[in-house]
């Protein structure tokens, strides 16, 4: 019986305002099999977040002195605070095989493929950037000038959509998570995540 099947490593980026976190959520909902990555952060933490669930919050000291011993796989800075992917906590859940969600921002997603070549770069838009600019527009976080930054970055976000592996329109939320439950299930079936040992079972005993 062919069963074992490498764990998947999914990175979904996207400009803010195109709808990341919720998609994020619903799939680890839709999907058991899947857990979150934990990144590193120097933001503050937020009301409702929770330390080694939402993120580790860490100062820019602690930070700092990880990314120059080489602990983060990949870390950038987005809108002004540092954030980073533990190569040490990847490591074990790929050793794990488990399937990985990550959410990173463009230039992480670029170098998590670097040194991960199977991961699986999904770039999540919405349907124009009239609909962008209307949904962080509506956020009440934003005033005015933050606004036109996250507009501003989302313009340079969207250069790195080529590099990734599918690109998802979020147009319907529930539209959007049938596209990306449909390339999980692709990305399943292809060859070379089939376990060497079970492709070695498959050959059958030797004559
Ligand atoms: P927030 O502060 O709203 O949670 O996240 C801000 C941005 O940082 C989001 O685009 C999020 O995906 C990104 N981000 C979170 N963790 C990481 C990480 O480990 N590496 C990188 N490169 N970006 C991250």
């Amino acid at each position: 019986m062919l069963k074992k099947k490498k764990g998947l490593i999914l990175v979904v980026s996207a400009p803010s305002g195109a709808g990341k976190t919720t998609l994020c959520k619903r799939l680890l909902q839709a999907s058991s099999s899947f857990i979150s990555s934990v990144s590193f952060t120097t933001r503050r933490r937020r009301k409702n977040e929770i330390e080694g669930v939402d993120y580790y919050f860490v100062s820019q000291k602690e930070f700092g002195k990880m990314a120059e011993e080489g602990k983060f796989v990949e870390w950038a800075k987005v809108h002004g605070h540092l954030y980073g992917t533990s190569a040490k906590l990847l490591d074990e859940r790929v050793r794990e095989e488990k399937d990985v969600l990550l959410e990173v921002d463009v230039k992480g997603g670029s170098q998590i493929k670097k040194n991960y070549p199977p991961a699986v770069l999904i770039f999540l838009l919405p349907p124009s950037w009239q609909e962008l600019e209307k949904r962080l527009g509506s956020r009440r976080t934003e005033n005015e000038e933050k606004l036109a930054d996250r507009m501003k970055q989302a313009k340079k976000e969207i250069e790195y959509a080529p590099h990734y592996d599918y690109l998802i329109i979020n147009d319907d939320i529930n539209r959007a998570l049938q596209d990306l439950l449909a390339v999980i299930r692709a990305e399943r079936c292809r060859m070379d995540r089939v376990a060497d040992e079970d492709l070695e079972a498959l050959r059958g005993p030797e004559n």
